[in-house]
């Protein structure tokens, strides 16, 4: 079995396939460094990454005893919104609703330590400076990978036979290229797009924001600027600033910290001010949901599987792509558990729905933003009485704590999207209940 990349889903998903086959080659065209750093491969490695409760659970389940090792590390592990000042629907949420446990190490220690306990699996070889650049077989059958050696004035080329191709090369994966190169049609997609970027610099900060852990001011239709403040080993504060198609946050640390001020609370911008910048800002653009089909029948090539980002792309804004590699390969495991073989067909569905969670928070909460395009953007009678009754809830999440419980469950892909419509107490609360006090000061313990 083949592996193309070497990232958080590449290596989870070797993980898995490495309890059913003698052997899996994961190839990854970048070389790896021996301590945790950012790398050429994985662009969003300078962006804040938050591990969601869903993504803590996976992976302890996966890989037993990698939090506390990340813990040991320096990762934080913060409660939310115990500890974090988040800003929704224009008032602070209470801290006093219940919460759930998120993680917020660098994407590079994270990747270090899920790297170093998959590849101490003698059954999981690793191939860097490798570059897959096609796939073998037919229309409907594939059989193997192109890959060329880089590095060096002669590229080498080299044809490797496999009975599973695993992609999860992400965001950017060719396989859709690669399968007409074949003749073989390409998966259906889906995709919206709100245009959001982002831009992310780490801070040194002599005290922490107000009495909290860090900030999350949620954009939504009416409030598009989005902020995430966390703290991240190595004693740093990292800092996203996220704007809709248009607005940017700025390249230069003056301008960022400048661009906070527009936020719909002062509280973050007051504390990047006495905060220092280390280094420039670091931008992203990629932010589309995007979904390919390969589940679908007429869709699938027997022998091929897609993972991770490759499969399910989504808006970085919610936090969710860590967690999802982590369902994806928990779902993989469950398939598998007692049975001697698998069609990839039914693998590849288990992959879907493992990420179909995540898939429809995204995408329906960007269906409403301003300026939103795409092929499976929510629109139409039914989708707009839904938006205004997820406005409602909404609007109870910040005092309310059994709306504010089920919201977050729902956010961190431990529940159903459709809890908030299903949930006779969410009903009654959204719908009966008035609006709670006015929260517009920074929120207390
Ligand atoms: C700005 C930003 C912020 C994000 N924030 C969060 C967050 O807060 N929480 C969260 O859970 N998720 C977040 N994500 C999503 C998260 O980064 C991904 O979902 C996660 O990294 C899993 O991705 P992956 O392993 O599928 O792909 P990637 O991590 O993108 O890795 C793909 C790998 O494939 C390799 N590769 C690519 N092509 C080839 C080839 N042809 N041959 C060989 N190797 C190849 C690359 O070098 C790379 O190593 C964010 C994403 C972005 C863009």
């Amino acid at each position: 079995m083949v592996v193309v990349g070497g990232s958080v889903a590449g290596l989870l998903t070797a993980h898995v396939l490495a309890g059913h086959a003698e052997r899996v080659t994961v190839l990854e065209r970048d070389q790896y460094e021996d301590t945790p750093g950012p790398r050429a491969g994985v662009p969003q490695s300078r962006h804040t990454h938050v591990l969601l409760t869903s993504g803590m659970n996976a992976l302890e389940e996966l890989l037993p005893g990698l939090l506390p090792a990340l813990e040991d590390a320096g990762a934080p592990r913060l409660a939310v919104p115990g500890d974090l000042g988040v800003w929704q629907a224009g008032q602070w949420i209470s801290r006093r609703n219940p919460s759930r446990p998120i993680m917020t190490p660098s994407r590079p220690l994270l990747e270090h330590h899920v790297r170093r306990r998959v590849l101490d699996d003698p059954r999981v070889h690793v191939r860097t400076g490798v570059e897959v650049t096609g796939l073998l077989g037919r229309p409907g059958h594939i059989t193997g990978v192109a890959v060329r050696t880089r590095g060096g004035d002669h590229p080498a080329r080299q044809e490797i036979e496999a009975d599973l191709v695993v992609d999860a090369s992400g965001r950017a994966s060719r396989t859709p290229a690669w399968l007409a190169d074949l003749g073989a049609p390409a998966p259906a997609e889906e995709l919206v797009e709100t245009g959001r970027a982002y831009a992310t610099c780490v801070f040194h900060a002599d005290h922490p924001p107000e009495d909290l852990d860090g900030f999350y001011i949620v954009p939504d239709a009416g409030q598009p600027l989005g902020a995430i403040v966390l703290p991240v080993e190595g004693d740093r504060w990292m800092v996203t600033l996220s704007g809709p198609r248009g607005e940017a946050p700025p390249g230069d640390a003056e301008g960022f910290v400048e661009f906070a001020g527009r936020l719909p609370h002062s509280a973050p911008h007051k504390w990047l001010r006495s905060a220092r910048p280390v280094g420039r800002p670091a931008g992203y653009r990629h932010t589309a949901n995007r979904r390919r089909r390969y589940d679908r029948p007429g869709q699938h090539n027997t022998g091929l599987l897609v993972v991770g980002d490759a499969a399910c792309a989504l808006n970085p804004v919610y936090g969710q792509g860590l967690s999802v590699a982590a369902l994806n390969a928990v779902a993989l495991r469950e398939e598998l558990a007692g049975k001697r073989a698998v069609p990839s067909r039914t693998l590849q569905r288990a992959v879907f729905r493992s990420a179909r969670r995540a898939w429809d928070v995204a995408t329906g909460a960007d269906s409403p933003m301003p300026g939103v395009t795409g092929n499976a953007v929510r629109s139409g009678p039914a989708a707009r009485l839904l938006t205004r009754y997820l406005d409602r809830v909404r609007a109870h999440v910040p005092h309310d704590p059994v709306v504010c419980g089920t919201q977050r469950d729902v956010l961190f892909l431990l529940a159903p999207p459709r809890t908030l419509v299903t949930s006779p107490r969410v009903l009654r609360r959204a719908l009966l209940s008035p609006a709670g006090p006015d929260r517009s000061a920074p929120p207390t313990p």
